[in-house]
């Protein structure tokens, strides 16, 4: 596929902002949906609405037989080991929400230790919090470098007999890297620690093979990756799936109610309580198909990776020799320009760009920052794009220093 041929795909590309063709740079928080996945929810929503795994009548067969292609499109995606072990939630949040629960009320006790990377997104840290204070856990932190590469040669001495699990993105939202999961995760298997990996950005811009990964659980959301919103995926491996409570109960759940107690169904349905995503869910498949079918632009991430780190006054973070391990996510600050400025600013040129805390409030910390300006690309952003993105950025910043 052209470029030309995959934005023709996706139809907010046409829209203009403040009379300026929409240049969306922002797709590290939520990618923009092809007509295939409009389709396929529109086609849902008008033709096969119907709850699912209940009714005997056709219409709640075809819905529920659209849901579980997703979850076997999802499996073979991930190369999962068996299609029970992906679990639909409404995204990674939900995801890593239900997972700390879950392995919290299964295998952590008072005492016990999880390890998270300082470089996470709230959603795979408030969670483990939260559980710590539940269960009277305590978590550690991963520490990052300067360059924002994980400090993987401390894991081993941070890991100790009470340590549990450990918790890392695949790719960070903010910095880009690409974090090496197979390295960590035979750290803890070594030690008998639990991993958990935080995939909504890695799940974009990597193939992601969770068998040979190594981890025990990937989170990842449908919206990043070309799909539907409010539908995401928990995949763990069955053994440790079997092991864990459900989180939420009602609805297919279950195997049997009685007045005084419950019994589960089997994995997935255990973790997929009350009605689910019916029209969103079934979008994976073509999202699946456009994320497979659409090469990742390298020269403009190389082009781009090559600008900021040359350009006077900006500092990037995430920066690697390795281009490789860099997706094209590129947060930055700007001597003399605050980062929401730059934003509205460059808003008004017609480009969407984030700025802020990014949801990683202790990584802000640790670069001594209040926030970034991110920009970051997919598959249908043009060289022009990204040449007119540094240009309106060199522009904006001169029009506050
Ligand atoms: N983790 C990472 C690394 C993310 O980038 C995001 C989304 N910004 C999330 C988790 C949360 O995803 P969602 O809001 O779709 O649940």
């Amino acid at each position: 596929m052209t470029t030309e041929d995959i934005r023709s795909c996706f139809p907010q590309l046409e829209r203009k902002v403040f009379g300026k063709p929409l240049v969306y740079l922002d797709n590290a928080a939520t990618s923009l949906r092809p007509k295939s996945v409009i389709e396929c929810w529109e086609r849902s929503a008008s033709q096969t609405t119907a709850n699912l795994h209940r009714a005997v009548h056709q219409v709640a067969v075809e819905a529920t037989e659209a849901y579980e292609a997703a979850r076997k499109a999802v499996a073979e995606f991930i190369n999962a080991a068996e299609t029970e072990e992906v679990i639909f939630t409404s995204g990674a949040t939900h995801a890593i929400n239900l997972a700390a629960f879950s392995i919290g009320e299964a295998f952590l006790d008072e005492g016990d230790e999880i390890i998270v990377s300082e470089t996470e997104h709230h959603s795979n840290l408030v969670p483990w919090q939260m559980v710590c204070r539940r269960k009277g856990a305590i978590m550690k932190r991963l520490p990052v470098d300067e360059n924002g590469r994980l400090k993987i040669e401390l894991l081993d001495s941070l890991i100790r007999s009470r340590t549990r699990l450990v918790c890392v993105a695949h790719v960070s939202n903010v910095l880009g890297l690409v974090n090496p999961i197979q390295e960590i995760s035979q750290i803890c298997h070594r030690h008998g620690v639990m991993l958990l990996v935080d995939g909504a950005q890695g799940i974009v811009h990597q193939k992601v093979d969770v068998q040979a990964l190594g981890c025990d659980f990937y989170a990842f959301s449908g919206h990043k990756m070309y799909g539907a919103p409010g539908t995401g995926v928990l995949w763990g491996r069955r053994g440790l799936l079997e092991q864990m409570p459900p989180m939420f109960g009602g609805g297919e759940m279950i195997e049997s109610v009685s007045w005084e107690s419950s019994s589960w169904a089997p994995l997935p349905r255990k973790f997929e309580a009350g009605t689910q995503d019916i029209s969103g869910t079934p979008c994976f498949v073509p999202a699946i198909k456009m994320l497979q079918e659409m090469p990742q632009n390298e020269e403009i991430k190389e082009f781009v990776y090559k600008a900021l780190t040359a350009e006077p006054g900006i500092r990037l973070f995430g920066t690697t020799d390795d281009m490789s391990l860099k997706a094209p996510v590129f947060s930055i600050s700007a001597e003399g320009a605050h980062h929401e400025d730059l934003a509205l600013i460059m808003d008004k040129m017609g480009v969407a760009l984030r700025s802020g805390q990014m949801c990683a409030e202790p990584l802000m910390d640790r670069f001594g920052v209040t926030g970034m300006l991110r920009a970051s690309f997919a598959p249908y952003n043009t060289m022009q794009e990204a040449e007119y993105f540094l240009s309106s950025l060199r522009k904006a910043i001169s029009m506050l220093r």
